[in-house]
């Protein structure tokens, strides 16, 4: 399946399940993040996967190495498609959560953020890294892939370096995308769906374009069909 994953941004239940609603889990699937699943709790993945939609669990765990993968796990064992870690965490927790995942026969897929893109350089200096961040995007890319994970959350800006640097056997989930017309919010350094998958994205995080959209149901139609 061609992968869109629509980012779910609300705080309640009644608000995801209002964005869902109108959306087909054959032709998408859905990101619950911090604040959806902190105020809900576990029973909003369950509602989902009740509807039939797949769902990545946007939690960026970073622990010490066992208490991660103990997450990582029970995030697998809510069934989520797609779960993940920071990769700054370290080889350690990262190899630990996959290896985890692989001894309890797990099909969730595990994926590392690596350097947030809301940091500048003058951030990353802040916290003693002295490292442009596309270096250090790079750097913990290759780290994560060495742990045996599935792929990162990268802007598909980056996507086109990165696809090259990680081969073709590596997923690429990229948020900041913007289709033709449609509205920025606060997003700087967008990139259309049809660009994205040029660069080498795999899956398209994809928000407010579609869930505020008029017609959702278009949107996510109107999207797929510059995909082909
Ligand atoms: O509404 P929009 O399409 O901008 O939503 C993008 C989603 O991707 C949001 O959930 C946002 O938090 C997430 N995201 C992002 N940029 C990152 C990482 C995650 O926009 N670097």
């Amino acid at each position: 399946m061609l992968s869109i994953i629509v980012a779910l941004d609300a705080k309640s239940e009644k608000d995801a399940l209002n964005l869902t609603a109108s959306l087909d889990p054959k032709l998408c699937r859905v990101k619950v993040g911090k604040e959806l699943f902190t105020y809900e709790g576990p029973q909003i993945v369950k509602k989902l996967h009740q509807e039939g939609f797949e769902v990545f669990l946007d939690l960026k765990f970073h622990d010490i190495p066992n208490t991660t993968a103990q997450a990582v796990c029970a995030a697998a064992d809510l069934g989520v498609w797609m779960v993940n870690v920071h990769a700054s965490g370290g080889c350690k927790m990262m190899e630990t959560c996959a290896e985890r995942l692989k001894l309890g026969n797990y099909n969730t897929q595990l994926i590392a953020v690596t350097v947030l893109t809301s940091m500048e350089q003058s951030d990353l200096q802040e916290v003693g890294l002295n490292y442009n961040p596309e270096e250090q995007v790079l750097r913990l890319a290759k780290l994560t892939q060495d742990c045996g994970l599935d792929g990162i959350v990268c802007s598909a800006q980056e996507a086109k370096v990165l696809r090259q640097e990680l081969g073709q056997n590596f997923s690429l989930i990229t948020p900041g995308i913007r289709p033709i017309g449609s509205n920025l919010d606060d997003q700087k350094r967008i990139v259309t769906p049809a660009q994205a998958i040029k660069n080498g994205s795999t899956h398209l995080v994809i928000g407010r374009p579609i869930t505020k959209a008029e017609n959702p149901k278009k949107m996510l139609f109107d999207i797929l069909q510059t995909l082909k």
